[in-house]
């Protein structure tokens, strides 16, 4: 891929803050005392590049796939588990870019650039990995808001001070296999959440928990992209890590979808 200038000049700057703030000895350290990266998040913050991807009606920089493929590989070549800090931000801030309300834009996009805020994608479940239909977590009604029941598995991330689960759950359960699921925001301390970090061989700075859901409570300000839409907004977030990825690499990142 030929670098422009300015992404020669992105490269060059995130080459030289993960130099600065995640040398080898660094590194080392988060991974054998399983430490989340609190000042590297605070440095890709200021540097902007958690704003980089997003749109700019929303405040973001309107990078383009390149431009976030060059950062994280700047990142990864540092560490691939620091990577998933970064990206589990970003690829939770997108999908709430492209399906989330403007009201919901305003609430969440701000903060998880300036870093004052942190998401992770929980979609996994110990009896739903490659087959996401397959998903047993559930919402009911009650009242104006919803109580979520159910336990996920493998959420990267999750452990972080003020992390948002980006939940994939059931709130149709008459509803067809990939029917009937929505994705919900919930904050990681709230009332009946209890995370449980896995013990991992890699991936040990950001952390990957195993999440038990007993009768959460959210409003519907929580459900991003409306109410049993859920697949969509999932099968919007992959894309960007398939083949969408490769064949607009040159498109905005939060383009359609
Ligand atoms: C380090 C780590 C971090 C993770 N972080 C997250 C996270 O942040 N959030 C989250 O939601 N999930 C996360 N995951 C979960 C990850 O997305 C799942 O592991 C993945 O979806 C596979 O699911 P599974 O492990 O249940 O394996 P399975 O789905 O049970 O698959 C086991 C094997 O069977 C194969 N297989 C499955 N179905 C088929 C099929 N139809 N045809 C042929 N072969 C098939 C698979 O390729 C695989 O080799 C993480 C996993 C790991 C290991």
């Amino acid at each position: 891929m030929r670098l422009t200038d300015d992404q020669t000049q992105l490269q060059d700057s995130a080459r030289k803050l993960m130099r600065r703030h995640a040398p080898p000895d660094v590194v080392r350290e988060l991974d054998e005392r399983r430490l989340y990266p609190y000042d590297l998040h605070r440095a890709w913050a200021e540097a902007g590049l958690l704003a980089l991807a997003f749109p700019e009606e929303d405040g973001g920089l309107g990078g383009s796939v390149a431009d976030l493929l060059i950062v994280g590989e700047e990142i990864s070549y540092a560490s691939p588990d620091l990577f998933m800090a970064f990206a589990g931000n970003v690829f939770c801030g997108l999908n709430i870019a492209r399906k989330g309300s403007p009201a919901q834009r305003r609430a969440w996009l701000p903060k998880l650039m300036a870093g004052e805020l942190r998401m992770a994608i929980s979609m996994s479940e110990p009896g739903a990995g490659s087959d996401v239909g397959a998903i047993q977590t559930h919402a009911v009604r009650d009242g104006a808001g919803w109580r979520i029941n159910g336990q996920k598995l493998w959420c990267t991330g999750a452990g972080a001070d003020n992390t948002l689960l980006n939940i994939y759950l059931r709130t149709d359960r008459e509803a067809p296999y990939r029917k009937g699921l929505s994705l919900m925001l919930v904050e990681n301390d709230a009332e009946g959440v209890e995370l449980r970090r896995c013990d991992m061989l890699g991936r040990r700075a950001t952390g990957t928990y195993e999440v038990f859901l007993k009768d959460v409570y959210v409003d519907d300000s929580r459900i991003i992209g409306g109410l049993n839409q859920g697949w969509d907004c999932a099968m919007s977030g992959l894309q960007i890590e398939r083949d969408r990825f490769l064949r607009e690499q040159y498109g905005r990142v939060a383009r359609g979808g």
